[in-house]
């Protein structure tokens, strides 16, 4: 078996007993990418000498016995709308083609102390606005267990490079599932943590009230591990906080109350996906967990809440690209009006300019507040329907997708590939903590992932309870 087929967790050991070298496992990670790149095509831009440098430092680091960080030697994967010091950021818009940053985002800098390595960013929906990546103005990332298939977005770039072995973990960011939807297409494991869990400093904002930057790895330990390294309290994101997560090592799945939400099993979930989750929760059933049937009514107000805040947020924090600050200037303009809308035309792309016209519209004067309070007011009866829930239930467990991966091209209507969000919702419009880890596979050799949901800064349990699932149900 080579290198970067292996878990962060045994790379760590093995380096530690000093059975392997940190450039041993990035020549056959970059093996890797070269091998599959031109298929799998999963970054945008590689960063090939700096990692081969980087793990040279690292082995001497070893070799002189310093104190070696919780990532050593670990390559990764980084979401290209992390900001990356001196590595081009485009969030993969012409907009942004050739900006590069003067400094890292907080997880970065954070991967950095941890001496994880980086070994390109990764490609994504453009502005993170999509759930297949394919609204990229770059290229396609393809599903590496069916190359007809997406991998899901719009951390898609991210999710195939760990599913294909091209990295050993990656970072994405979640709004509104863009972590745990293709970390269920793509066969691995995607946390989207609580709101203010990990700094969002350095990330080029989607959805300022929903981002959250989020791990993925081949297996629950390696998403614990990551997260631990880039969570944690940060002055320059004033909605991070300093928390302890509880130590579960007590864990009792006999003590664990799952419950399970009647309407994510409705018509609209794939009978195949249905099958395999309902399978897992008869594996915890067995265990000795509890299981209960519970009830979230207003499944149709999910989307409607999550586009109306998501789109007027969307238009505002994308005005700063104009052509004066950052990135793309239209060549030709007569005057600054012109230059600002001939910049915005050629930089932005379809899914892009319709967020920014919906959010626009949804935030104009003529339509007052209306739709953004009503859709708060909705977003607060959500939130006292899960707290109620959470009273009964430590977690819940859903699919994460409604169904597998699709052919590329397949789903055109935008507002079909919106659907596809719908199990991903409640947590991002909450703030809570959400993982998907695969359960199974369907036709075509697609993988299938179950989301397990907990309560605020209960990211601990849900890792419990998915190592004891990837422990004990093979
Ligand atoms: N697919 C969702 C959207 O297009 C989620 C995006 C995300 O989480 N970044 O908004």
């Amino acid at each position: 078996m080579k290198l970067n087929e292996l878990t962060a967790t045994k790379l760590i050991e093995l380096l530690k007993n000093k059975k392997c070298s940190a450039l041993e496992i990035i020549e056959d990670t970059f093996d890797e990418i070269e091998k599959k790149e031109p298929e799998i095509e999963a970054f945008i831009t590689l960063t090939k000498e700096a990692a081969f440098e980087n793990a040279k430092r690292v082995d001497k680091k070893i070799a002189s016995g310093e104190k070696l960080g919780s990532l050593t030697g670990i390559p990764i994967a980084v979401k290209d709308n992390i900001c990356t010091k001196d590595v081009r950021t485009t969030a993969a818009s012409n907009m942004l083609e050739n900006f590069v940053p003067t400094y890292n985002a907080t997880v970065v800098e954070k991967l950095n102390a941890a001496d994880a390595i980086m070994v390109g960013k990764a490609n994504l929906d453009e502005f993170a606005m999509g759930s297949s990546c394919e609204t990229s103005a770059f290229k396609r990332t393809k599903n590496p267990h069916n190359i007809e298939y997406v991998p899901g977005g719009s951390s898609g770039g991210s999710a195939a490079a760990v599913a294909a072995n091209e990295s050993v973990l990656a970072l994405g960011s979640d709004t509104g599932g863009s972590v745990r939807l293709p970390a269920s297409f793509c066969g691995v494991v995607g946390l989207r943590p609580t709101y203010g869990a990990v700094s969002r400093y350095g990330l080029l904002p989607l959805a300022s009230s929903f981002d959250q930057i989020g791990p993925f790895g081949k297996t629950v330990a390696d998403v614990e591990l990551l997260f631990n390294v880039i969570s944690g309290k940060d002055l320059k994101d004033s909605t991070t906080m300093n928390f302890k997560t509880k130590n579960n090592s007590d864990f009792d799945v006999k003590s664990l109350k799952i419950g399970v939400p009647e309407e994510y099993f409705g018509d609209f979930i794939e009978e195949e996906v249905k099958k395999s989750v309902l399978k897992m929760i008869e594996f915890f059933k067995h265990s000795g967990a509890q299981i209960k049937k519970v009830n979230v009514p207003h499944m149709e107000y999910m989307l409607p809440i999550y586009y109306v805040i998501l789109t007027i947020e969307a238009a505002s924090n994308l005005a700063r690209y104009d052509g004066m600050c950052f990135g793309l200037r239209a060549k030709e303009f007569k005057d600054l009006e012109e230059m600002y809308a001939n910049t915005r035309e050629e930089g932005f792309g379809d899914e892009v300019k319709r967020r920014i016209i919906l959010g626009t519209f949804l935030s104009s004067s003529e339509s007052g507040s209306a739709y953004m309070q009503r859709a708060i007011a909705a977003k607060n009866e959500l939130l006292r329907i899960y707290n109620e829930l959470f009273e009964s239930c430590d977690i819940l467990i859903t699919p994460t997708g409604s169904a597998q991966a699709f052919r590329l091209g397949e789903v055109c209507d935008p507002i079909k590939m919106y659907a596809m969000d719908l199990c991903t919702l409640a947590p991002s419009i909450l703030g809570i903590p959400a993982i998907s880890v695969p359960c199974g596979k369907g036709q075509n050799n697609l993988p299938i992932g179950t989301q397990l949901i907990g309560q605020r800064y209960c990211e601990q349990l849900l890792f419990e309870a998915g190592k004891f699932f990837e422990k004990n149900s093979l």
